[in-house]
């Protein structure tokens, strides 16, 4: 479908921008043969995964959602592009997400919004409702998304899926095309726990190739998950209640439904106490402050002269700066634009200090929030997002606060940089919408929340 078709709605749901049926088939058909012939094969072998369309595959179109890069191929995959490929899982397509990854509902993609299978007038979540819808429509059993502050996990609460945004570092970024690279990670989406934890397995671990990249080992998610779904898996965990992110300004049914989790926790043998987070009120400004600015700077590169759209001045003189000029503004769509501009300012010289210097001393203060409630318990907890699903519309007139407010939940992990998981926690009663409980761990301790997660399950 081209992309007013899409935009049209004329496959319903519209997670896909790019599908790859036949390259698929000829994957799963060599798994079957392998299979056949008794050879040995990684675990998810021939089992199909979609791949957020921010993550750069060879082969394949890679557009970020954006028109700057409608048509581009990479000529080379992302590492977790390449891991996917030699566990031998068929790639099914690229997913759509907000613009460059900019946005909590996939309504800022230039090819077309993304519908919540839930029901087609919500919002699919964002920005990687594409991976979320895929999965959660039974379209793909498994995706690949990025969480830059969210975007895995808020997609995942309002589908009623699983998503997981992994310790900082813990999953290679090189070939991920960058939003903001000190809050980025890749992650799984998925409909279960253990499902997440096994694709976790396959793409995680060191890389050479990204600079931030962890060395250290790999899991055991898997077992871990499967230890947490054994009865008697949770007895003792120490659950701690983010004070700052409960009950005040969330739905009805989220809280509902967060509390309801928590009970069975508790009679799962957990134990609950109350932890304060106190900086967190100001995550979200820190939050837009750093990652704008971070935006800024990735997407300077997008000038019309290196690769992706080169749009020339309608008239008058052809001058790099005026071709440049002409290309971003063709190429860019609105949100990306205000983040560029909000980015820029917050690190014009004048303003430094004023904005983005503050906004890293506030990172700080959130950082240590954390350390000190990991000495009170082995996880937090928290609801995902403070509402379902919303209309699709509903936060894109007007005011752009009003979508941002929404990601309160969730930025504060990525400042801190530490993993959390977003799993289904049952519908919401006054809509019958999907609600996701969010659970966070210490960092490097992603284990711990395959544990918990598959244990409330
Ligand atoms: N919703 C957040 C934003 O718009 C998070 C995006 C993301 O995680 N990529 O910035």
């Amino acid at each position: 479908l081209d992309s007013a078709d899409r935009s049209a709605g004329k496959d319903g749901l519209n997670a896909f921008l790019h599908t790859s049926a036949q390259q698929a088939l000829q994957v799963a058909e060599e798994v079957d043969r392998a299979r056949a012939a008794g050879e040995e094969l990684p675990e998810l072998a021939g089992v199909p995964i979609a791949i957020k369309d921010l993550i750069v595959t060879k082969g394949q179109p890679t557009t970020a959602a954006s028109r700057m890069l409608e048509g581009w191929m990479s000529p080379y995959d992302g590492t977790v592009t390449q891991k996917v490929r030699a566990a031998r899982m068929p790639i099914l397509g690229k997913t759509n997400l907000d613009e460059f990854a900019m946005g909590s509902s996939t309504e800022h993609s230039a090819f077309g919004v993304t519908r919540n299978p839930w029901a087609l007038d919500r919002i699919p979540g964002g920005s990687g409702g594409g991976s979320a819808v895929a999965v959660s429509a039974f379209q793909a059993p498994l995706a690949l998304g990025t969480d830059t502050g969210g975007s895995i996990r808020q997609p995942a609460a309002v589908t009623g899926s699983v998503g997981v945004k992994p310790t900082y570092g813990s999953i290679s970024r090189y070939g991920v095309i960058a939003m903001a690279s000190s809050l980025d990670q890749v992650g799984p989406c998925t409909r279960t726990v253990l499902d997440a934890a096994l694709l976790h397995e396959v793409v995680g671990g060191y890389d050479p190739k990204d600079s931030t990249s962890l060395n250290e080992p790999v899991g055991p998610y898997a077992a871990q998950a499967r230890e947490g779904a054994t009865e008697g898996g949770l007895k003792g965990l120490r659950v701690g209640i983010i004070k700052e992110l409960n009950g005040d300004g969330f739905q009805a049914g989220v809280n509902a439904r967060f509390n309801e989790s928590i009970d069975l926790l508790k009679s799962a043998g957990a134990e609950i106490v109350e932890v304060s987070l106190p900086s967190v009120k100001e995550a979200l400004g820190a939050y837009y402050l750093i990652m704008s600015s971070e935006v800024s700077s990735n997407l300077a590169k997008y000038d019309g002269v290196r690769f992706g759209l080169r749009k020339l001045p309608e008239e008058g003189p052809v001058t790099i700066e005026r071709v440049m000029s002409a290309t971003r503004a063709a190429g860019f769509g609105d949100e990306a634009k205000r983040r560029i501009i909000l980015g820029t300012y917050a690190l014009s010289a004048g303003y430094y200090d004023a904005y983005y210097g503050s906004a890293q001393k506030v990172r700080t203060l959130i950082q240590r929030d954390y350390a000190a409630a990991f000495e009170k318990c082995d996880v937090l907890v928290s609801p995902t997002a403070p509402t379902t699903a919303y209309k699709l519309g509903e936060k894109t007139e007007g005011d752009p606060m009003a979508m941002y407010l929404g990601d309160i939940a969730t930025v504060p992990t990525n400042l801190a940089g530490v993993p959390s998981i977003s799993i289904p926690a049952g519908l919401a009663d006054e809509d019958g919408l999907p609600v996701g409980i969010q659970f966070t761990a210490p960092a490097h301790e992603d284990a711990r929340l395959y544990r918990v997660g598959a244990g409330l399950e």
